[in-house]
């Protein structure tokens, strides 16, 4: 059996990062199976639905690296096929009409409510001779549920549950203007995507025992089920904006990378020995829903922000230039051009040892778009003394045709201060002062070696000319 999975949000808002969680189960799970990742996208509730959510979606997914593997399949396109089964089933004798008003189905749970009992349907047109039916009334579809023993689910992560049949009652499948159940449908379309694995939160588990009503009538092969425990804040609510960034494009635009986030998400609820790093070439190998864990997970920023910085470290330079270079090209602070961009990706190895996310790399790079006189933290201002700024000019002047690399200027810095008798530390400090404005860099020969000659001369000339 090849496995197919599939991730069926609604467009009812952008992607949670909940969310892209039980999506990238779903990717994990087929891949690591040689099987197919399908999106359905869940639009039958048009006055919920957001516009652009379902490209917030689709742009989400492909951003984390986990596109589908096929077009997304609209639930709403389906609904006559959700109407035919539903007829289907009355046919086979496993569903019937029922006529009762939305007033008649209102009294009936006052009744059941005031008598102390659940508000389940009470079955009247489950008995009742079809002819009975009102003349030029609709009716609804009403599944006929099982009314003895149980319905029993064995769940990968839950294991197995079960519910008493008696507890369950009729539920419509098909309303009376024609217009299928949320319930329903899902069923209907798993079954014709040829679904094997239904990975989903667990807030979804006891709509399973109904939908597992409705493939035994159809006598349709139930697909397995994977309810994975939802994700919640460091106090144990449910995560929600109160506690941060919760939409994935959020944690993009803070500076996040996808394989940081994905990775996090992973972790987040399942686990594999104590690896912490993983990318996803390497999970798809080892995912398996067995080492998925009960408990609810708790979001931990700080954690993110750590594997985040991890994953800085281990990215492509490259792509990390091009990267600060949109975001700086968002911020006015200088010119972003192929000059600027040259010296960024000379100092990325050491500007990315620093940073915990892009915005961080992005701020600790902006000194190098910058035009003098150079904006001066309180601190590096300090340390341009009078004295300090003569001495910067004289070893300006001491560089005085030497190689413009790291080695070459350190070197001559340090037979500069010797011969000054000067500490090495006595010359780097105000000179990182008056190259980045700042009194922490990557290492300032490294930076100068970035700025070129001519920039670090002219940063030098602009706090000692
Ligand atoms: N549309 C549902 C949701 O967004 C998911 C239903 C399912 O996975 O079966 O929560």
């Amino acid at each position: 059996m090849s496995v197919v999975t599939r991730f069926a949000p609604s467009p009812t808002g952008f992607l949670h990062i909940g969310g892209a969680r039980t999506a990238l189960y779903n990717w994990l799970f087929a891949r690591r199976h040689g099987g197919r990742y399908l999106l359905r996208i869940e639009d039958t509730d048009t006055a919920r639905e957001v516009p652009g959510a379902v490209e917030q979606i689709i742009d989400s997914l492909a951003w984390l690296g986990i596109p589908p593997d096929e077009a997304p399949v609209s639930q709403r396109a389906r609904q006559q096929r959700h109407a035919e089964v539903a007829r289907q089933l009355v046919a086979m004798g496993r569903a019937y009409y029922a006529y009762e008003t939305p007033e008649a189905l209102q009294a009936m749970r006052e009744r059941a409510a005031a008598e102390g009992r659940p508000p389940r349907y009470d079955g009247t047109w489950r008995e009742r001779d079809p002819a009975e039916a009102p003349p030029g009334v609709p009716g609804a579809i009403r599944l006929k549920a099982p009314r003895e023993g149980e319905t029993v689910v064995d769940d990968f992560v839950q294991g197995t549950v079960r519910v008493a049949n008696a507890e369950l009652d009729d539920m419509i499948i098909l309303r009376s203007d024609g217009r299928p159940t949320y319930l329903h449908a899902v069923v209907v379309d798993d079954h014709d995507m040829g679904i094997t694995h239904v990975i989903r939160g667990d807030d979804h588990l006891t709509n399973t025992f109904r939908q597992c009503q409705v493939y035994d009538a159809m006598g349709w092969t139930r697909p397995a089920f994977a309810h994975i425990p939802l994700i919640h804040g460091q106090d144990g609510a449910k995560l929600s904006k109160r506690h941060g960034a919760v939409s994935v494009l959020d944690f993009r635009d803070q500076g996040y990378l996808p394989e940081a986030v994905a990775n996090y998400l992973l972790r987040l609820g399942w686990g594999h020995g104590d690896i912490e790093v993983i990318g996803l070439d390497e999970a798809t190998r080892i995912f398996d829903l067995a080492d998925v864990g009960r408990a609810a997970a708790r979001f931990d920023y700080q954690k993110l922000a750590h594997l985040n910085g991890i994953w800085l470290r281990r990215a492509d330079d490259d792509r990390l230039t091009r990267l600060v270079l949109e975001r700086l090209a968002h911020r006015t602070e200088g010119a972003v051009g192929a000059i600027t961009a040259a010296r960024i990706a000379k100092l990325m190895p050491g500007l990315k040892e620093r940073a915990r996310t892009l915005e961080d790399l992005t701020g600790s790079a902006a000194f190098l778009v910058r035009t003098v006189p150079l904006p001066m933290e309180p601190k590096a201002e300090g340390l341009l003394t009078p004295e300090a700024r003569i001495a910067l000019r004289e070893l300006a002047s001491a560089w005085n045709g030497i190689a413009w690399e790291p080695d070459a200027l350190e070197a001559a810095t340090r037979a500069h201060a010797e011969a000054k008798v000067l500490k090495l530390k006595d010359l780097a400090m105000p000179l990182r002062a008056a190259l980045t404005g700042s009194t922490t860099s990557p290492p300032v020969f490294d930076v100068a070696a970035a700025l070129g000659r001519d920039e670090t001369l002219r940063r030098i000339a602009a706090v000692s000319g």
